[in-house]
């Protein structure tokens, strides 16, 4: 059987050598970590457990197919846990909790913003069109324009809302501030701005209340830990600590790989998992590439970054499992770190208290807290290593002023803090721009790099970079998609 050689054991790399291992494949994937999962891993404290990235999952039955194609039931990997609430929204001075249900949520939404819940089911009857369209989009390749000009394509336009934002969207339904970015914040999920964010995305808030948010006991990073089970039984193997030092190419093809202990190893087919840009302008000599050059990847639009505390606290915090806390200007501060490059003075901020939902993540008695905030990618000039200290005190004396947990500080027993530059430097993201090239139709579909990659032949491409897009379920889809092309190519 073919062999095939996977660059990346992060959950685009993974799913795609659980499905090809499942179809007969050999699968040799080189992990450069210790570990596996990439992006999305554990992080370990002493007892202390936590998701290293992602920690909202969507869409569970994406994962569920691949699973079922590759002759596996998901059940018997993970335990998933659902949330409702979905979850905590502070803000200023105002706390809200959506209700996952769409009627109980239109009732609960009539009570809190009177007149506005009829607004949210008109909302939700538009969304659910929108994704409709979109689906046959997100679901296809999108290699050539002829994928792209596709009546399928060309029928959603309208639905889509191409030329609004995610913010604009929002504002065309509902009159109160805190609802309009209730339901538009989800653009963060991507690490893009509301008001920046195509209104193709509005169906993110609409697929949290439809299909739930779902947490996999034991963290998301149990979904990477499935797929690599999958694969081994298969037969497939796996390497970490063995990173790809460069690509063998001869003419436009690649014909394997150097590892970076020098050792040579040939394959029939590549798959490149590592973060696009990184993987470019790392593992291609630059003259080597016509599309992707150096100074074109400069050029393209970025996501941004994230700030992150892991914090294990010696006590059992009263928070929700997902709070967010919103900034009282958040236009301004999505302004700061999308277009300014500034570091937030007044930053939203994101916590997730595993230990709420999941006694596996941290000691008896204590709380495993986990703090995202978006900030700006490395492409502004901010010295983290200077700004560091001051920033961490400002996020948790806000933590302590908006949940009202005060004195959190004085019960951390231990605490690991991420930067943009760790992203960057230790996780093998370019520029730490966490969520790949931003989400705007001029980078989306045909005009991201695509599944059956441009650039060489024999190399495939999943993960966040490619069609469709970053976070987990399209990812997943990624690993479908470019799954499938490889298997066509053979036949
Ligand atoms: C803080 C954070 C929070 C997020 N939250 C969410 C969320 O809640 N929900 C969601 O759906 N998505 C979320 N995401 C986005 C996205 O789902 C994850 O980042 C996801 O892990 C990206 O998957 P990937 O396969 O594209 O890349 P990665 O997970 O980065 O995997 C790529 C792998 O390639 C390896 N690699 C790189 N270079 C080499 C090399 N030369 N040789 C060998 N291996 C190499 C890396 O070590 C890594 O393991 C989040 C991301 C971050 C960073």
């Amino acid at each position: 059987m073919q062999k095939i050689i996977i660059v990346g054991g992060g959950p685009g790399g993974l799913a795609a050598a659980m499905l090809l291992s499942a179809q007969g494949y050999t699968i040799e994937l080189y992990e450069k970590q210790p570990y596996i999962g990439g992006r999305t891993s554990s992080l370990q404290m002493g007892d202390f457990s936590f998701d290293l990235g992602p920690t909202i999952f969507c869409l569970p039955h994406i994962l569920e197919r691949l699973f079922q194609l590759s002759g596996r039931n998901l059940k018997d990997y993970v335990d998933l846990k659902e949330m409702d609430p979905l979850y905590t929204l502070i803000f200023d001075g105002f706390c809200f909790r959506p209700k996952r249900n769409i009627e109980e949520l239109e009732n609960q939404i009539e009570r809190l913003f009177p007149g506005e819940g009829i607004n949210c089911r008109r909302f939700f009857e538009h969304t659910r069109k929108k994704l409709e369209a979109l689906l046959p989009i997100l679901e296809n390749k999108h290699d050539s324009v002829i994928d792209y000009l596709r009546c399928r394509s060309i029928r959603a336009l309208p639905e889509i809302e191409m030329g609004k934002t995610m913010y604009e969207v929002a504002a065309k339904y509902f009159k109160d501030e805190r609802l309009r970015q209730a339901f538009s914040f989800q653009a963060k999920y991507i690490g893009m701005s509301p008001w920046e964010c195509p209104g193709a995305f509005s169906i993110l808030p609409f697929i949290e209340h439809e299909y739930g948010i779902h947490h996999p006991i034991g963290g998301l990073n149990q979904l990477t830990k499935a797929m690599a089970r999958v694969v081994k039984e298969y037969g497939g193997n796996i390497y970490t600590n063995s990173g790809v030092n460069k690509l063998i190419i001869k003419d436009k093809q690649v014909t394997g790989v150097q590892l970076d202990n020098g050792e040579i190893v040939h394959g029939d087919e590549v798959i490149l998992n590592a973060d696009f840009a990184y993987a470019m302008t790392t593992l291609v000599d630059d003259s080597k590439r016509r599309k992707y050059k150096n100074k074109v990847l400069e050029k393209k639009k970025y996501t941004c970054s994230t700030f992150m505390i892991y914090a294990g606290i010696n006590y059992p915090l009263s928070l929700d499992h997902h709070t967010f806390i919103f900034s009282k200007d958040f236009k301004k501060y999505m302004q700061d770190i999308t277009k300014c490059g500034n570091v937030p003075k007044d930053p939203s901020i994101y916590l997730q208290h595993a230990t709420a939902t999941d006694k596996t993540r941290s000691p008896k008695g204590k709380s495993s807290l986990y703090i995202l905030v978006p900030v700006p990618n490395n492409f502004s000039n901010i010295d983290w290593e200077e700004e560091k200290l001051t920033f961490r005190q400002l996020i948790w004396s806000i933590i302590e002023k908006k949940t009202g947990v005060h004195n959190i500080q004085s019960h951390i027993e231990m605490e690991k803090i991420i930067t943009p530059n760790n992203w960057e430097k230790d996780h093998f993201v370019f520029r730490g721009a966490n969520f790949s090239f931003s989400h705007y139709f001029s980078q989306l579909m045909y005009f991201r790099p695509h599944n059956d990659f441009e650039e060489f032949q024999n190399v495939w491409l999943v993960g966040g970079g490619t069609h469709p897009g970053s976070g987990l379920p399209t990812i997943f889809e990624s690993a479908r998609i470019t799954a499938k092309l490889l298997m066509e190519s053979h036949h």
